[in-house]
């Protein structure tokens, strides 16, 4: 058991980094063509970039399935631990910052306002180059002062 929330919590934190890479070499790549939307003004609820959510589901779903058909317990735990990471990016990227739904408009901690500042700065740049701050919950410090 302890080692399945090791897993679960070990995963999550990896996710991060792995978000954070494909963010900025594949999103702001050779995918910028689905990430576009996202940078840029546009009148549709769904952008293309929300692709990149169901994405990021098939290595859960698959950890999951198998982990539960085959019984093995790591494999599960991957799996879980990517879908919690997906959960908190919904709840942080989609509403804390984009507010696509309308809940947590006015949360205040110090450190809810530094991700979004530091996302607002991500944003300023509509283009696929020379991008700044392409992680989600790690940001450089500064943007907490
Ligand atoms: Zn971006
Ligand atoms: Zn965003």
């Amino acid at each position: 058991m302890i080692y399945s929330v090791l897993i679960v919590s070990l995963t999550f934190i990896v996710m991060e980094f792995v978000a954070f890479a494909l963010h900025k070499y594949v999103m702001h790549g050779f995918l910028w063509s689905w990430h576009k939307d996202h940078h840029q003004p546009k009148d549709e609820k769904l952008e293309k970039n929300d692709r990149f959510f169901l994405v990021f589901a098939i290595p859960s779903w698959l950890g999951i399935m198998f982990g539960l058909i085959y019984d093995i317990n790591w494999f599960f735990s991957i799996g879980l631990g990517i879908a919690l990471y997906g959960i908190c990016y919904v709840i942080v990227h989609e509403i804390i910052i984009h507010q696509r739904l309308p809940f947590f408009k006015r949360l205040n901690f110090k450190y809810i306002k530094g991700i979004r500042f530091a996302h607002k700065i991500h944003h300023k740049n509509q283009g696929k180059f020379h991008g700044v701050c392409f992680g989600m919950l790690i940001v450089p410090l500064k943007y907490f002062k």
